[in-house]
Order: structure tokens, then sequence, then C-alpha cells
């Protein structure tokens, strides 16, 4: 697609969202499973309700710009999803495995961070006005989120992590 228009471009960072938000709600049962603490598992399974909603919001946003939003992949998500699961299978006490999947799934909430601030600031900028509305919930969101996952690793999953004593 040839991006001529600020409107190409818009439609251009959706399809990204769209596919990074289909790979999240994939892999986000993985985190689930590899997850320890209860309470990061709850989180988990929680953003992935969420993620599922970010998805129906997307195409609630393309139906009301008249696009579609299949066809594109997000190489960054898969990448940093890639990471994810490399760090699943690593060998790894559980408090360090938990405070290493923190890491990543912050990864992934700040790269879609920025592209909901893109887009919003885009769809602001086209006068898209359901979209600034729907893009603005799902950027809360996903900044609640990551909020939540420093909360979590500042009170209790890295001190967990610091506490295990090293293998002898
Ligand atoms: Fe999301
Ligand atoms: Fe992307």
């Amino acid at each position: 697609m040839k991006l001529e228009t600020l409107q190409d471009l818009f439609v251009h960072e959706l399809k990204d969202l769209y596919s990074a938000e289909n790979q999240l709600v994939k892999a986000l049962p993985k985190m689930v499973k590899a997850a320890t603490n209860e309470e990061l598992r709850a989180g988990f399974e929680e953003h992935l309700e969420q993620t599922r909603n970010h998805v129906a919001r997307l195409e609630q946003i393309a139906s009301s710009v008249d696009c579609k939003l299949t066809g594109h992949r997000c190489k960054a998500m898969e990448g940093l999803i890639e990471e994810g699961s490399e760090l699943i299978s690593e060998d790894a006490e559980d408090a360090v495995r938990d405070a290493g999947l923190i890491g990543a799934a912050q990864r992934v909430e700040h790269y879609e961070i920025a592209g909901y601030g893109t887009a919003r600031a885009l769809a602001e900028r086209l006068g898209f006005d359901e979209a600034v509305e729907l893009l603005t919930q799902t950027l809360e969101e996903e900044k609640a989120t990551d909020e939540k996952l420093t909360d979590l690793a500042e009170s209790t999953i890295n001190a967990e992590a610091a506490a295990l004593s090293p293998a002898g």
C-alpha cells in the first residue's frame, strides 16, 4: 500500500497494532502458564481479556473509517514475543523467571503505548473522533498494565528473586 496521505499512514498504524494485538492474544496464555506468582498470573489473565477487547476496538475503528486491517504483520511484536518465549524456555528459578516475564511484558506494553499514542495523535489530526475515544481507552489500559507490572516487580517479585541464594 502506498502511503500518500496522513490517513494512509493512520491505516498503516492501525494494521500494525491489529497484528500486534492478535499476536499477543496467542502469546499471553503462554505467559500465564509460565508465571509462578499468583498475582502475576492473574495480571496476565486480566490483560488477555483486555487484549481481546483491544482487537475488537481496532475492528470498530476500522469500520468507522472504512478500512481493512488484515494483510500486515508486526515484526516488532513478533520479535518481542520471540524473546519472551526464549526466556520461558530457560532453566530458571521461579521468582527469577517471573521477574524476567515482567520485563518481557513491559517491553510489549511500551511498544503498544508508542503505537497507540501515535495512532491517537493521527486520529486527532484527522478529526476521527470515535477513533480518538477508542484509542484513548486502550492506551489507558496499556499504561495501567505497565504500571501494575512495575508495582508487582518492585513490591514483591524482585525481592523474592533477590532472596534466592546462589546455587552451590
Ligand atoms: Fe493491547
Ligand atoms: Fe509493529
